[in-house]
Order: C-alpha cells, then structure tokens, then sequence
C-alpha cells in the first residue's frame, strides 16, 4: 500500500539534514498525515522516509525574552491548542488548529507539515500571515535561512524549501506583531468536522488609543488564490480609517488585487466570491470587537 524503500533513524536536526543529503529522494515525515495520503495514492513512490516525530529539540512551545513566541516545527496541533502562552496571547491561533481535521488528526499531525505541505487550504496559514511569522530553515551546511512566512509559498503545492536540503525547524512570532491586536479567522466548509477549507480568511487589527480609528490592519485569505495571500491592497485602504461599518464595507472583492478565485467541486468562483466579501466582513468586526471597538 506504502511504497516506502527504505526508514531511516534520526536524532537530531543535524542528523536528518545528513541523511536527506546523503540520500536523494528521501522525504521528511512529521506527523504523516500528508505524506501518507500522497504514498497511498501513489503520488509519492520510490521513496525513503526520515521520521523527525520523535526529535525533541523540534517539538514544543516557548517565549523568549523578547516577547518573540516560538513554536518548534514538529509540535502537534494539540499542543498549540492547549497552550496556556498561546490562548493569552493569540488565542486565534489556537481556533485555527482547532478547526483541522478530526481529535486523531490534531494529536498527530504538525504546524510544520501544514506549512511545508503547501496546500492552498491548510488552516494554520492565514493566521500566520497575518502574525507576519518568521520561518526559522535550517541547510545541511549548517546555516540558518530566516524567512517571512509570506514568502513561503510559491505555488499551487510549491514552497521556497528545498528539499532535499532544508528543514524547517522554528515558527517565530514576535511580540510587535501580537500584542495590542485583534484577530480573528473564519473557515468556510462544507460541513463542521473533517472538512477542508472551501476558503479561509483571518484579520489583524490594531485600534487607536480612542478606538475609533483602525490603527493598523491585516487580512489575508486561503483557497481563494493559487496560494495563501496577504491583501496589501485592501490593507492600504483600510488603515487610518474610522472605526465603522463604511470602512467594513470596503472589504470586497473590487478592492482587492491580490485575489484570483476559481470554479473548482467545492465551490463555485461566484460563491468564493461572495464568502470574500462575507467573512472578510465578519473577522474584521470580530477582531475589532475584540479589541473594544464597534
Ligand atoms: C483526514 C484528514 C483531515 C485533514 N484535515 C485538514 C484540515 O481540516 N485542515 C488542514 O489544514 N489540513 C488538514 N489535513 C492535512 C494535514 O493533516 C495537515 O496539513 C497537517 O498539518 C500536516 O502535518 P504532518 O505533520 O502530518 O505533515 P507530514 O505529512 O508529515 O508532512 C507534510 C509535508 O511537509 C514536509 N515536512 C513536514 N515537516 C517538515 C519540516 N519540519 N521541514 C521540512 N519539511 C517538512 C513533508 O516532507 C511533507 O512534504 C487533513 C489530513 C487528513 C488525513
């Protein structure tokens, strides 16, 4: 059923590096539940794995003297959710893993394999857009890569990792870019439990002192381009306004550039469309809120 040639053993980030290196066409693993599915439909053959589940220098969740949140590539889903640092201070990340798969799914699979994946769809993104995070990649010369997260993506299933050479080991989320905003993430499914996303939005908003002013703003969605976006466009009209709902208004399709959506099974580009516009409006109100505004 698994075509796998071969299960190699590693310890340590250094020792998965050396083994990818030294044997092309050996595939990560962290949680599986991506990799397994591609194995079982054969979209994946031929391949040698190295497991980095059990690595504990790649699980777990801390926050360094700075304020900066670090979320260790391999930590499951579950411990995000349950996280007391996360719930106080982004607790909307917690909502998005919570809202992935089923109870097994969340106790195995990882923050690092939803982003490594690359899918259009996978629900820790949004959010992480919005946070501005900071991908901590390792090489196999021992170098660190550090990048936005808004520049992982590059294509349908395509990130800016290579392979056969790269790890991703840290989420960084700094202090500046969670304390004093709101936020909020909306997925849209077809149905409640083991469903992925027919399009995703999440929102940042930071108020003036007065809180009738958006003082900064941030939105981007999932499923509604061939990669999770940021909508600078949008943003740009948005920050400076007043507190309202004209300004919530503005968040509609028209105003943003950055956004291509598609006829596809789950949903009609007509439909994408309106939930744009629809839950863009409501996780901006809600982040607001959130933020005793409205
Ligand atoms: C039944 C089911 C329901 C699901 N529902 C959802 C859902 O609602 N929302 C959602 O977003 N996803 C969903 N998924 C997809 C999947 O569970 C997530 O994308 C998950 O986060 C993947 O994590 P993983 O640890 O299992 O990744 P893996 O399958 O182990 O790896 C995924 C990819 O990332 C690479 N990789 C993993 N970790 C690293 C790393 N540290 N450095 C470099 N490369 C790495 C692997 O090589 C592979 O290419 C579902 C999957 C299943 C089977």
């Amino acid at each position: 059923m698994y075509d796998i040639k071969k299960i190699h053993q590693a310890n340590s980030v250094q020792d998965v590096l050396r083994i990818i290196e030294e044997n092309p066409n050996t595939k990560i693993i962290s949680g599986g539940t991506d990799v397994l599915i591609k194995m079982k439909e054969r979209k994946l053959k031929d391949v040698e794995i190295v497991s980095i589940g059990d690595i504990s220098e790649l699980k777990g969740i801390s926050i360094d003297g700075n304020g900066t949140i670090i979320i260790k590539a391999a930590t499951c889903f579950i411990d995000i959710i349950t996280n007391a640092d996360i719930l106080r201070h982004i607790p909307t990340l917690a909502k998005a893993c919570n809202q992935i798969g089923s109870p097994q799914i969340r106790n195995i699979a990882t923050i690092g394999g939803n982003l490594c994946n690359g899918a259009v769809s996978a629900d820790v993104v949004p959010i992480l857009l919005v946070l501005d995070a900071e991908l901590h990649i390792n090489n196999v010369n021992g170098e660190v890569r550090i990048i936005d997260v808004n520049d992982l993506h590059t294509g349908p299933g395509q990130t800016s990792l290579d392979d056969g050479k790269e790890i991703l080991t840290e989420i960084h989320i700094k202090k500046v870019n969670y304390q004093g905003y709101g936020f909020d993430y909306f997925k849209y499914g077809k149905r409640n439990a083991m469903e992925i996303a027919t399009l995703g939005c999440a929102t940042g908003v930071k108020l003036n002192e007065e809180k009738n002013k958006i003082a900064d703003f941030k939105i981007s969605y999932s499923v509604a381009a061939p990669t999770p976006r940021r909508c600078r466009s949008l943003e740009r009209l948005i920050i400076g306004e007043d507190v309202s709902q004209d300004t919530i208004n503005l968040i509609k399709p028209e105003n943003i550039e950055e956004l291509k959506p598609r006829d596809s099974w789950r949903a009609s580009k007509d439909f994408r469309l309106q939930l744009i516009k629809e839950i863009g409006r409501r996780t901006a109100i809600e982040a607001i809120r959130s933020q005793g505004g409205m």
